[in-house]
């Protein structure tokens, strides 16, 4: 097991394309990290630099306290696990995951004990025997785990492991995931562009945007205290309400809102006033109440919670209210929202105002 530190990594390809910008984010020992971002956001780039599979144009990757910045991947003592989990259709779940020991010329007692190892870790002790094709797109995506397990790696790295699976299977393995990290506690670097998968399986979330890392944090960090606009939009779903509002005295106007200033707000835009901002309001905590007329459009209903879209003024909204709730279209509803809980951004930096 091993810690890894990137320093100022740059990534510029052969075309020219910057790909990642000056990134900088220490992993601990045992850790969970998730790098998440939009498609093109340079978290494969970034990944595939840890791997060695992309050169690092400049800067430095330490992994435990040596230096790998040019070691090749095979001696970084990593392994990694693919989307597309590239099994060998012809070998067998047992031979698939001895495959890469065999390699290594280890003797055949250590490779059985090692396969019987991640067999038995992933449940597939019944399945040994089996063809690729004969297993189910939940099993496959086990055994290509259980390639990586055998090789007792210092750190695994994940490439959108789940992203082929149905909604279904995805959160399964979601959690078998997690529990494979409590098990193992080895080292995990895992791509994803999904924020569910973020939140739920990270111990540190690294968001990243047009190659640059936006916020590094606990999930509940980048939940509840976004660094700017875009880790705000990114991460929660349905993503976080905003309306564009001017400071006005003790108000924050809009063609849509008027929303009064409570005293710590007022301390905390003074000096923003006659400035254009934007108010940040997560669904949660748009709430039934006296302060904002609200039109229904749809109401869905999603058992324990209901989503309700609809608008304030003529800024579309959705609010997420703890009950089942019938609310039919043009419904004229009040709504009010968590006064702890709104967000506000420099229009101009987009940066979250603190
Ligand atoms: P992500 O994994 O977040 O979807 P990538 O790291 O794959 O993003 O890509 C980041 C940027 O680098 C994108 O603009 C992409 O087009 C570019 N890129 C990726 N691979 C290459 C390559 N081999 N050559 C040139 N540009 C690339």
């Amino acid at each position: 097991m091993a810690g890894l530190s990137l320093k100022n990594i740059n990534k510029i390809y052969d075309n020219n394309v910057q790909a990642v910008f000056d990134c900088n984010v220490e992993i601990d020992d045992g850790e969970f990290v998730v790098l998440v971002g939009p498609s093109g956001c340079g978290k494969s780039t970034t990944l595939r630099m840890i791997a060695g599979l992309e050169d690092i144009t400049s800067g430095q990757l330490i992994i435990g306290d040596k230096d790998m910045t040019q070691v090749a991947p095979k001696d970084r003592d990593i392994a990694m696990v693919f989307q597309n989990y590239a099994l060998y259709a012809h070998l067998t779940v047992y031979h698939n995951m001895a495959f890469s020991l065999v390699l290594r010329h280890e003797k055949p007692e250590v490779i059985h004990e090692k396969v019987m190892y991640a067999a038995r870790v992933l449940e597939l002790e019944s399945q040994l025997n089996k063809k690729p094709k004969e297993l189910s797109g939940g099993q496959r995506q086990r055994v290509a785990v259980g390639r990586a397990i055998v090789r007792d790696p210092k750190v695994f790295l994940f490439d959108e492991p789940l992203s082929n699976l149905d909604a279904k299977l995805r959160s399964s393995m979601r959690r078998e995931l997690k529990l494979l990290h409590m098990q193992l506690g080895t080292t995990i670097v895992y791509v994803t562009h999904d924020q569910t998968e973020a939140l739920t399986l990270a111990d540190k979330i690294v968001c990243m945007s047009d190659g640059r890392i936006q916020q590094i944090g606990k999930p509940i960090e980048l939940y509840d205290n976004p660094n700017n606009l875009f880790v705000a939009s990114f991460i929660g779903l349905p993503p976080m309400n905003f309306f564009d509002v001017k400071v006005d005295g003790d108000k924050l106007v809009s063609n849509d809102l008027e929303y009064k200033l409570n005293d710590a707000e007022k301390t905390l835009l003074a000096n923003y006033q006659g400035k254009d901002i934007v108010l940040g309001v997560r669904p949660e905590d748009v709430n039934i109440g006296d302060e904002f007329k609200f039109k229904v459009l749809i109401n869905e209903n999603l058992g324990m919670n209901t989503l309700v879209h609809g608008y304030i003024g003529k800024k579309k909204v959705v609010s997420k209210i703890n009950e089942w709730c019938e609310y039919k279209l043009g419904d004229e509803i009040s709504v009010t929202f968590d006064r702890n809980k709104v967000h506000f951004f420099d229009k101009e930096t987009t940066n979250a105002i603190r």
